[in-house]
């Protein structure tokens, strides 16, 4: 994740101490030493919406596999005990979970941060008012478009109208919401309305992700933005964040070339934010898929993230969370701790490689068929990484 907000506009939102604190670029295991990873959990597969770039291949039924209470707050213990930064509930369509209050229950009683990744269809004012008496920290629904284009990309019709809803009653109950918008040819043209939804809603928060082809998001390959789209994209929303200030926090979000963009970009346009850039970039240390980032499925399969579901490195059924993702001798677990050895193509020549960290595998594993080739998203010239 890149904070613009928090690079451009000297701002300090939570998260950004995770991101840009000193050493943790260098730590395998965690956030940083003595800290365990950021942990998406898909606690359900279950969704009401049809999303087109779904990850998890999500559909409107229960999954008998699915951690049982008992399994899911053992779970939770375990990443309390380890020390983890915040635990992020994902789907499907976690508030579809029947006991997800219970879960949440439990986060707030350990005093864990906890944050959901919901499509904002179900927070009705009541679940806002429950959301809000668990402590959680934050709530991100995903828009992917204003009205029609949405509801496509999403599957169902109304379900702009819904979570526009959901979002405007977190705000009324000051709960901290934002959106989660991933970026494609359909609807990059609309990034402007985008910001002028945030302000004129009120929204504090807006991350834009870029497509990573796992899941049903491997269908549609052909949808993703060219290069020369990404530059005009990245161009916008940072002159957007200059615009808006440190009252909004506006974040990218996978694809690590955007940290080297900013730099450069900085160097020719605002000389004097470049050197606070470089080594807040620096810091942070680029993709730590494996690292800092962990996420487990909805049956308890342990993966380096939420869109790398094609390696698995144990479940936590049979042991738990902490003790795989430390002592695994998995190769591919190691291997991306421990990546630039093995790092191919244009990634592996690039001088920008100890910034971005050679950025999402299973893009290029789905593009090139090999998990540790260049990721074809890189958006950046060969003048630019210095080749
Ligand atoms: S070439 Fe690879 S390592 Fe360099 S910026 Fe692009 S994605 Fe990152």
């Amino acid at each position: 994740m890149l904070s613009l907000t928090k690079l451009l506009c000297n701002s300090n939102n939570f998260g950004d101490d995770l991101r840009y604190s000193k050493g943790a670029a260098q730590c395998k295991y965690g956030v940083n030493f003595g800290r365990g990873p950021v942990v998406v959990w898909n606690c359900t597969r279950q969704c009401n919406l049809k999303c087109l770039h779904c990850y998890a291949e999500a559909n409107n039924e229960k999954c008998s596999e699915e951690l049982e209470l008992k399994e899911a707050r053992d779970f939770i213990e375990d990443l309390k005990m380890f020390n983890v930064p915040v635990i992020l509930f994902s789907g499907g369509e976690p508030l579809l979970r029947g006991d997800f209050f219970n879960l949440l229950e439990l986060t707030s009683k350990l005093a864990v941060r906890s944050t959901i990744s919901t499509n904002g269809t179900l927070l009705y004012k009541d679940v806002c008012k429950d959301i809000k008496s668990m402590n959680v920290g934050y709530v991100g629904v995903s828009l992917d478009g204003i009205g029609s284009r949405h509801d496509e990309f999403r599957g169902v019709s109304g379900a702009f109208d819904k979570s526009l809803k959901g979002i405007r009653n977190c705000i009324e109950l000051n709960q901290r919401v934002g959106l989660r918008f991933t970026i494609n040819k359909h609807n990059f043209h609309q990034i402007e309305e985008i910001f002028a939804l945030i302000k004129e809603e009120k929204i504090p928060r807006v991350c834009f992700y870029h497509m990573v082809y796992s899941g049903r998001a491997s269908n549609i390959i052909k949808d993703d933005i060219s290069k020369e789209q990404r530059r005009e994209v990245m161009d916008l929303i940072i002159k957007k964040t200059l615009e808006l200030g440190p009252k909004f926090e506006i974040l990218t979000v996978d694809n690590h070339a955007d940290s080297v963009y900013l730099y450069l970009k900085a160097l020719k346009e605002f000389p004097n934010k470049a050197n606070r850039i470089l080594q807040l970039i620096n810091s942070n240390g680029g993709n730590r898929s494996g690292m800092a980032f962990a996420c487990v499925d909805y049956k308890g399969d342990i993966h380096p993230d939420q869109f790398t579901w094609q390696y698995t490195f144990g479940n936590i059924k049979q042991n738990k969370f902490s003790d795989i993702w430390k002592n695994s001798d998995n190769s591919i677990l190691n291997g991306l701790r421990n990546r630039k050895a093995l790092i191919k193509g244009r990634c592996s020549k690039c001088k920008w490689i100890f910034v971005c960290n050679a950025n999402f595998r299973t893009r290029a594993e789905v593009v090139y068929k090999d998990f540790w080739e260049s990721d074809p998203a890189c958006y950046l010239t060969d003048n630019e990484i210095g080749i």
